[in-house]
């Protein structure tokens, strides 16, 4: 593309940490004239859920250390946590070792948005939009999209960043509970806890790390209901126990191509190393990070759909760990009676007149019981499959035959570069998608080690595309 060509027009759909970071690459990146369209709704700019909360005590679940927005600049985060007041007086390696509170990264983030707009080209132009899309049309070479407003804009690239889906619904006898204010249904709102009665019980249904958040919103404001939790296998989450001691010595020994069933037994061989040495193995897993996503890509189909069945709930417990003082406060809480974990499933939930009422069928047993609760807050973790998403944009382009699910239902189908591929099996080659969405295909795919990354490549890819068309 010569410098005389119109700018390149790039629309980003989603500005969490992954349109943002997207959009910071291509300023870094671009070598011609670009326009950049950044449309954003419901959080503020550049945090999505994560990020956008306000509490203190909502801690980041990755060590400052490997928190940086830029793959090549390693301690870009550590650098600048340890430049403010607050933790000015901490040495550093201790620093890099703390999972400090999200606000605090959201704050980071801002500051990164700030100094890449200060530092881009002259050539290149950002348009904050905040506005939902709700379409998009692809015709003769251009994208077309359409927001809530009406507004359209023009594009010759689109990148689908819409993140962290609320939780999908649960089967209810009467649906008119979805609309009730104490039904929470997206647990990521900064109002779930809002105006709890504190004398009476509540239910959350779920037992993984946004319980734990939720806890957390509720933990000091003088709640004395009981919080019942609900899930297939009760608390399961390990706490963070070990400041990440890297092992190594299972990824020496793993060699593909890749079989579950060797997988298994290899990972199962090293765990009992750390369980002959009374240590609990989260290192090991801890280990296969930076070779999962070649790991995944190297099995089967049905090697895949074997671990979503079996392995996945063993595997989230010991990925996703929760701050160890949380772990404690969640002990001590269940001691004092206020707080009961309920293994089994949840069969209704219904309006009563004054509250909710949930009916719950506990693992091993035949009868069910009835919990009477003030609040329900669905924490069952994102909607992960398309066909059922509550994302506006998402359905009309389901239905529209532009997107479907990958064959395990938990991301979009995309080629091996990022492009959407449609109902037709065809690739979409203008429009890219990025994080939670290519779970498909990367499995490990949602945390700012691994979309730090993908910003650096998706913006790399998209320009180079552009400079050859
Ligand atoms: C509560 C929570 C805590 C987490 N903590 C950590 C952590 O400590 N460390 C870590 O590494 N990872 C953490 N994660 C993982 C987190 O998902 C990633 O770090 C990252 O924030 C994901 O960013 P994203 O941009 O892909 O998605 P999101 O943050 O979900 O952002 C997507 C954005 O797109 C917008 N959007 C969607 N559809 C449309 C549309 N049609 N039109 C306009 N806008 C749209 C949404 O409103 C949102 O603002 C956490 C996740 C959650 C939910």
């Amino acid at each position: 593309m010569s410098q005389t060509n119109p700018p390149l027009q790039i629309a980003i759909i989603g500005a969490g940490f992954s349109g943002m970071m997207t959009g910071v690459q291509l300023m870094r990146q671009t070598t011609m004239p670009l326009t950049l369209h950044l449309i954003n709704d419901k959080y503020e700019f550049g945090k999505g859920p994560a990020y956008s909360t306000t509490h203190p005590k909502h801690i980041l679940n990755v060590p400052a250390a490997k928190m940086t927005a830029f793959p090549d600049r390693p301690e870009h985060f550590l650098d600048w946590a340890h430049r403010q007041e607050a933790y000015q007086d901490m040495d550093k390696e201790v620093l890099g070792k703390v999972f400090l509170p999200r606000r605090d990264f959201g704050r980071y983030l801002s500051e990164v948005w700030t100094e890449a707009v200060a530092g881009k080209r002259p050539d290149t132009t950002v348009n904050i939009i905040h506005d939902k899309a709700v379409d998009i049309t692809a015709a003769d070479g251009s994208n077309t999209i359409v927001l809530a407003s009406g507004q359209t804009i023009a594009a010759d690239y689109v990148v689908l960043a819409t993140g962290n889906e609320p939780p999908r619904n649960l089967p209810v006898s009467d649906p008119a509970l979805y609309d009730d204010p104490n039904y929470i249904g997206d647990p990521w709102n900064n109002k779930a806890v809002d105006n709890l009665d504190p004398d009476r019980d509540i239910l959350i249904i779920g037992n993984g790390l946004t319980m734990v958040d939720i806890v957390i919103g509720i933990m000091d404001t003088g709640f004395n209901g009981v919080i019942h939790t609900l899930s297939p296998d009760g608390l399961a989450i390990l706490p963070h126990r070990y400041g990440y001691i890297a092992y190594s010595k299972l990824a020496e020994e793993l060699k593909a191509p890749y079989k579950l069933n060797e997988l298994y037994k290899l990972i199962n061989k090293h765990i009992k190393v750390f369980k002959k040495s009374e240590l609990s193995p989260e290192p090991v897993i801890d280990s296969l990070r930076p070779l999962t996503q070649k790991i995944w890509q190297g099995l089967s189909l049905e090697d895949k759909q074997r671990f979503l069945k079996y392995l996945m709930p063993h595997w989230n417990k010991i990925r996703h760990r929760m701050p160890g003082h949380m772990y404690d406060y969640l002990m001590q809480r269940q001691i004092a009676g206020g707080m009961v974990i309920h293994r089994g499933r949840l069969l209704n939930m219904t309006q009563t007149s004054n509250g909710l009422s949930a009916e719950i069928l506990e693992t091993n047993t035949d009868t069910p019981i009835r919990l009477d609760v003030s609040r329900i807050i669905n924490c069952i973790g994102p909607n992960t499959y398309v066909s059922q998403s509550l994302n506006p944009l998402l359905q009309q382009l389901v239905s529209k035959d532009m997107l479907q699910a990958d064959p395990l239902r938990i991301g979009m189908q995309v080629t091996d570069h990022w492009t959407l591929v449609g109902a037709d099996g065809r690739e979409i080659p203008s429009l890219y998608t990025i994080g939670g969405n290519l779970r498909g295909l990367l499995w490990e795919t949602t945390a700012v080690p691994e979309l730090r990354a993908q910003a650096a490549t998706l913006a790399g890819e998209i320009l180079s595309k552009a400079a050859n068309v």
